[in-house]
């Protein structure tokens, strides 16, 4: 018998259910990738070009033996599994908006022709869905979430399998990359992963919980893109934590949590990827001025430690997750500009971009998302800047016009007038009373 494992956010072979199952009915696979225009049009260059690395160490690990097609799934995919006769296509499950309806429609174009439709697992440790209140509704609080997610449990990663692997007529076709610029990207692909997550295990884990929010120490995993196109599973990640102890291990663990409960939520409500997740906040007046907002996008607000942000994620495609923090509160809360302007900047630049993820922590930090009350967590950049980034190396790395200012001065450029640097485009303290103001009336209307 014959199968199609269909790649989507799951470009690896270890650890892999979907790929197991599919080796449990057939003896023969042919392994498949789509490249959907949909899904590739509002995805920013970063992502694709490191989406085609995958794709290119995933078809060298399989000698060549992966077919490389363009076009719509729908016809597509029956399309493939046709010509090698299988009798079953296998998935993980795609649990964002757009997969979940696009799986729909191949299922049932494939049922039409007889084959079976397989999704086994997701791209996280538990699928969403399946972590409810005793009375089945979804969590509102991420630590509700998160006891309810730990006292569930998630599998084993799945056992390793041989494969005969059908070759195609042709070499894969995976296209050239698009333009990025000088923009450094990751190594891609399953084997990158590995290494960058056993150098984490040895050199980063111990110090992760010290470490974490400092933008100017190397002390994440820098797995988030990784882990978005499925180069390494959580599970795979939650099995080797059990085997460590210390602080650091409970924090990794909760971080990965942080994804799953955002999944959790969007596949509750896919409307959240698009709309506030609470309805009040659509009374939150907005302004639209696209002058400061494109002095956010190109880090020349004035406050070193969201410029510098802004100018990490031109570079890397990458940002630190504090920093994320502190410039989305900069967009929504001090230039009073809707979320949605900013989680769009992110996504098209983001390596790691997620509509779950980055959706979802927008809202968070935007205050109408799941969260009870942070609208009046309103960061200050300036005290930010002065206590994660506190010798100031994380602002002069990316903020060139301020590498005359030493240690922890440079978060107060104004006062030393470097050249070529913008002052501020506002004035914190007044835009903060501007937004509780806004706020405060929301809630009493
Ligand atoms: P680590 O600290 O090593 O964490 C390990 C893993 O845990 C991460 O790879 C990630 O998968 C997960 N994780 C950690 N923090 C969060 C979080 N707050 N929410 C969800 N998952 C988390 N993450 C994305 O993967 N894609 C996005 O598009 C994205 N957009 C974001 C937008 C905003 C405004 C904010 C505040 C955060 C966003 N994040 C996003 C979450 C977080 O910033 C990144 O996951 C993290 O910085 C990635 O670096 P790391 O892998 O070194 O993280």
């Amino acid at each position: 018998e014959t199968a199609v494992l269909w790649f989507r956010r799951d470009l690896r072979l270890d650890d892999h259910a979907a790929l197991l199952s599919a080796t449990e009915r057939a003896d023969k696979v042919l392994g498949l990738f789509v490249l959907d225009e949909r899904l590739l049009r509002p995805s920013g260059a970063p992502r694709v070009a490191f989406l085609y690395g995958c794709l290119r160490e995933l078809a060298d690990q399989l000698d060549g033996r992966l077919l490389v097609v363009h076009g719509d799934p729908v016809t597509e995919v029956s399309k493939a599994a046709r010509a090698v006769g299988a009798a079953s296509v296998h998935v993980t499950a795609d649990c964002a908006p757009y997969g979940t309806t696009r799986d729909r429609a191949v299922a049932k174009e494939l049922a039409q022709h007889g084959i079976e439709w397989v999704e086994t697992g997701s791209p996280y440790a538990v699928t969403p869905g399946q972590v409810t209140k005793p009375d089945g509704e979804p969590y509102r609080v991420f630590t509700a979430f998160y006891r309810a997610w730990l006292r569930r449990g998630w599998h084993s990663p799945a056992r390793k399998s041989t494969v005969e692997w059908i070759a195609p007529e042709h070499a894969p076709k995976i296209p050239k990359d698009p333009d990025i610029g000088e923009m450094k990207l990751p190594e891609p692909g399953e084997k990158a992963a590995k290494r960058v997550w056993k150098r984490f295990l040895k050199d980063g884990l111990g110090g992760y919980d010290a470490e974490r929010d400092r933008p100017d120490h190397d002390g994440t995993t820098r797995l988030s893109p990784y882990l978005h196109w499925g180069c390494v599973h959580p599970r795979t990640l939650l099995a080797d934590l059990a085997g460590h102890r210390g602080a650091g291990v409970e924090s990794l663990r909760s971080e990965i949590a942080w994804r799953e409960f955002h999944a959790d939520v969007l596949w509750h409500r896919p409307d959240a990827a698009r709309r506030n997740y609470d309805k009040r906040f659509d009374r939150i007046a907005y302004d639209e001025d696209r002058s400061t907002f494109d002095s956010w996008c190109e880090g020349r607000t004035g406050y070193p430690i969201v410029d510098a942000g802004m100018r990490q994620l031109l570079a890397e495609g990458w940002m630190h997750n504090r920093v994320r923090m502190i410039v989305a509160s900069f967009l929504v809360k001090d230039l009073h500009l809707p979320w949605w302007w900013g989680a769009r900047h992110f996504m098209r630049h983001l390596v790691d971009g997620d509509l779950a993820s980055n959706q979802l922590n927008w809202q968070w930090v935007a205050g109408s998302g799941t969260d009870a009350a942070p609208y009046f967590r309103i960061f200050n950049p300036t005290t930010q800047g002065e206590k994660f980034d506190p010798q100031g190396d994380y602002v002069r790395k990316y903020v060139p016009e301020l590498r005359g200012i030493p240690g922890k001065a440079v978060h107060q450029p104004w006062k030393h007038q470097p050249e070529g640097y913008p002052e501020p485009v506002v004035d914190h303290a007044h835009e903060r009373q501007v937004a509780l103001d806004r706020f405060n009336r929301v809630k009493r209307s």
